[in-house]
């Protein structure tokens, strides 16, 4: 079948420009705790390349909960939500994540790439403007595709851009959407700026922070509360999206924001009504998670301790390390080969990092994207140090 042909040609182009990806078979090294050292195809690996920022996603309690409501409401929830499938522990789980994030009603969802690919087109639709950031999350971007209102792409962070296309727009509605922490650079939103021209235009702001909650705010509350945008403060323009796989160390994702809103959500988001609930040994796991992620001051301090340490270890080196305050501490190297060069470098070390290429990130913006997490240890981030340092010095 010619078809295959083309796709067999084009895939050989995908290897000839290092641009093919490949998946590793990953199992716990030992105890699955911290989830830092793995066998990766058989090989042991220190890993930097988990959002499992706070080192959650192996802790006993989580897994004691998951067998808990696994016995109490068994594996699968059966149903959609709005059928049979929104469970006691998903509705306490959506109270829970509300009172957590500061905002009024909450809804959880089997993940987070389904939820962006489902709100937007909820929100906007033909004749309405979508305004949102170059550095966007893919599910982000292809729920604004789904919507089929215009999309006005701004550059990373350039406020001033978004604040005259806002103003020249003509359109009936306008939603302005953006991560809250780039998931391949670690910068932050300016979420205080975001809303206030969103409240100057009359625009809804749909935030996205599956990087920040549980890693930044007070008592790792997200990125929103950490611009007190929450309780009292917050805005009914706001929708706030985030994911429970990352910190949070489950899986999932949710929305908060003004009742209204999330009802509306409710009645429309087509890829909440026509999927299958996330099962309720996963909000139970959540649940227990939500009570680490509070009392997880240590937890955040080490983190932040080690951000600190890998900058430092790093300074100097011929490869930029982007401005990043977050445990996504991206190495730029430029060429995709060059990439994968330090890649494999790292891998014969015993380190594992993965190589960022286009289209993920920007041609000739290759990169490591080391994560760091709470489960490192300082010898961790030395090994790492040591090594970059040596493969540089190699390259030079
Ligand atoms: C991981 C991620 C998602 C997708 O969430 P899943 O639960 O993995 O589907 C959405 N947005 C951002 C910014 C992410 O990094």
């Amino acid at each position: 079948m010619s078809w295959l042909d083309e796709f067999d040609a084009r895939l050989r182009d995908l290897d000839a420009a290092g641009l093919r990806r490949v998946r590793r078979v990953v199992r716990p090294d030992g105890a699955p705790e911290g989830g830092t050292r793995l066998i990766v195809d058989g090989e042991p690996l220190l890993a930097f390349c988990s959002n499992d920022y706070l080192g959650l996603a192996a802790h006993p309690a989580l897994i004691e909960a998951v067998c808990t409501g696994a016995r109490e409401f068994g594996v699968g929830s059966g149903a959609s939500p709005l059928v049979s499938g929104h469970s006691a522990a998903n509705a306490e789980l959506e109270r829970e994540l509300a009172a957590f994030v500061g905002l009024p009603r909450a809804l959880y969802f089997y993940a987070g790439y389904a939820t962006n690919a489902g709100l937007v087109p909820a929100l906007v639709g033909e004749g309405d403007a979508l305004h949102s950031d170059a550095l966007n999350h893919a599910c982000l971007i292809d729920g604004a595709r789904l919507s089929r209102a215009a999309i006005h792409r701004y550059p990373h962070g350039d406020l001033d851009a978004l604040g005259r296309a806002l103003a020249k727009s003509g359109a009936r509605r306008q939603l302005v959407i953006t991560d809250a922490v780039f998931s391949m650079d670690g910068t932050i939103a300016d979420l205080r700026t975001l809303l206030a021209l969103c409240e100057r235009h009359d625009a809804l702001l749909l935030i996205d922070d599956a990087h920040g909650l549980g890693v930044l705010g007070p008592q790792g509350r997200g990125t929103l509360a950490a611009a007190g945008l929450t309780g009292a403060a917050a805005s009914r323009r706001v929708l706030y999206m985030a994911t429970l796989g990352k910190a949070l160390g489950v899986s999932g994702a949710f929305v908060a924001g003004d009742a209204t809103l999330v009802e509306w959500l409710l009645q429309k988001t087509r890829s909440y009504i026509f999927a299958t609930a996330a099962p309720a040994a996963l909000a139970t796991a959540l649940r227990a998670s939500l009570r680490l992620v509070e009392a997880g001051d240590a937890r955040r301090a080490h983190l932040r301790h080690l951000i600190a340490r890998l900058r430092s270890g790093l300074a100097g080196l011929p490869w930029h390390l982007a401005p990043s305050t977050t445990p996504i501490q991206p190495l730029i190297i430029g060429g995709n080969q060059a990439a994968l060069a330090v890649m494999d470098g790292l891998r014969a070390r015993g380190l594992w990092v993965p190589a960022i290429r286009p289209p993920t990130v920007p041609e000739g913006s290759a990169r490591l994207r080391i994560t760091l997490s709470a489960a490192h240890t300082e010898a961790d981030v030395d090994r790492l140090v040591d090594a970059l340092r040596g493969l540089a010095h190699g390259a030079a």
